[in-house]
């Protein structure tokens, strides 16, 4: 179905897409059900989602409807009944958030439910695919050699996006002090003793030192713990995970702790990246690649995916946008993606206030 160059002509306009992540995939679908014909390069021999669970707000809900995924996401992943928030071990807030819309899984499950509407949509997915430049004149480069013009080239390949840096966008990038070891584990709530443990439970220590856990139930049998600590604090960065550490400062979460010791896991410092535009010439940026922020907003994937969905409304019509004019283009996506994230703001704030602290911490 796809061909390397179709530009115009009453042909199907093609893009060529870096990533096969959820912004990669949810960019993928969102054009090809505008008539697009799409490729899906992932560099990885096998399409998965890296980490272990995540958290989606009303924005990335309503784009996951948009591409025809959110029933499949819904059927696995849970809304906790109460945010909860325990302070050195002690309650010190309970909230239900009314009217908020949030669901909780593993992002193996977001990424199959992704997947999935892709291949429904036809989208023509490459594994072993590694796109090392793109060209602001319709093209990529592959690993291999090979060059692949389109009318429009997606970099949504991840927080070191080549796409990005090869044609290089002026961009600021920190890497920060704190970081985060994810793990998935069984749920274990009959061993857990007295406790809401459906709840999402954020545990902050800070004395004797910073700590923190994010306990989020995923589904029924799925546990996604986030333990944050700095990276100056060796012991509480290292991989496996320090039990005799982690459960004396947690010691209601021991089973779980136990459970979660047992895997290598990884820890990761926070990226952020801030890049001037999101768009030369054909060359559009989606995701991480556009705007990797910090982990504590839980919205990188959320606000992923309306990205995608949001340039390939801009380009719907076909004149002008990527490649028809850079200002038009620059002015459309991310003012249309800032005007949906902006929804996604509020629910930032709502969170970090039910949290009772902030993301400065860890
Ligand atoms: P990625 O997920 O990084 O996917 C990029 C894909 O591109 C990968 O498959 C990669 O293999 C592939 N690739 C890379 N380079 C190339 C190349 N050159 N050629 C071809 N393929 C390539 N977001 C939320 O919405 N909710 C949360 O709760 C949340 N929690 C988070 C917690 C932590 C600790 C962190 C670090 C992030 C969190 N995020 C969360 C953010 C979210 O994980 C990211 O924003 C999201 O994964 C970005 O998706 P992406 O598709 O842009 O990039």
């Amino acid at each position: 179905m796809q061909g390397g160059s179709v530009t115009g002509g009453g042909k199907a306009r093609h893009a060529e897409i870096a990533g096969g992540g959820f912004a990669g995939l949810a960019t993928a679908v969102a054009l090809r059900q505008r008539g697009w014909t799409v490729r899906v390069h992932e560099k990885a021999s096998e399409l998965r989602a890296f980490g272990a669970g995540i958290y989606l707000w009303h924005n990335g809900l309503r784009a996951l409807e948009s591409i025809g995924a959110l029933d499949e996401v819904v059927a696995n992943s849970t809304r906790p009944p109460i945010y909860e928030t325990r302070v050195q071990n002690r309650t010190v807030s309970r909230e239900k958030l009314p009217g908020m819309l949030f669901r909780v899984m593993t992002r193996q499950h977001l990424h199959g439910a992704i997947l999935a509407a892709a291949r429904r949509a036809g989208v023509d997915i490459e594994v072993d695919s590694e796109v090392v430049s793109a060209d602001p004149a319709g093209a990529v480069t592959l690993a291999s050699g090979q060059v692949l013009r389109a009318d429009l080239v997606v970099g949504a390949d991840g927080v070191g996006s080549a796409v990005r840096d090869s044609i290089g966008f002026a961009q600021d990038r920190q890497t920060s002090r704190d970081g985060i070891t994810r793990l998935l584990v069984p749920r274990l709530k009959d061993q857990l003793g007295p406790g809401e443990w459906d709840n999402v439970i954020d545990f902050w220590n800070f004395e004797p030192r910073v700590l923190r856990v994010l306990y989020s139930p995923c589904n029924e049998a799925d546990l996604y713990l986030a333990l944050m600590a700095p990276s100056a604090d060796p012991e509480g960065s290292q991989a496996p995970i320090s039990l005799a550490l982690w459960a004396g400062i947690f010691p209601h979460l021991t089973p779980v702790l136990e459970a979660a010791a047992k895997i290598q896991g990884r820890y990761d410092r926070y990226q952020t990246t801030v890049v001037e535009r999101w768009v030369r010439g054909r060359v559009a940026l989606v995701g991480d690649a556009a705007h990797a922020m910090c982990p504590a907003l839980a919205q990188g994937a959320g606000c992923a995916m309306v990205n995608g969905l949001r340039l390939a409304m801009a380009l719907e019509g076909g004149a002008g946008g990527v490649g028809g004019g850079d200002a038009a283009a620059d002015r459309s996506v991310p003012g249309a993606v800032s005007e949906l994230c902006g929804d996604a703001g509020d629910v930032e704030g709502q969170s970090v206030h039910a949290g009772g602290a902030g993301d400065g911490a860890v």
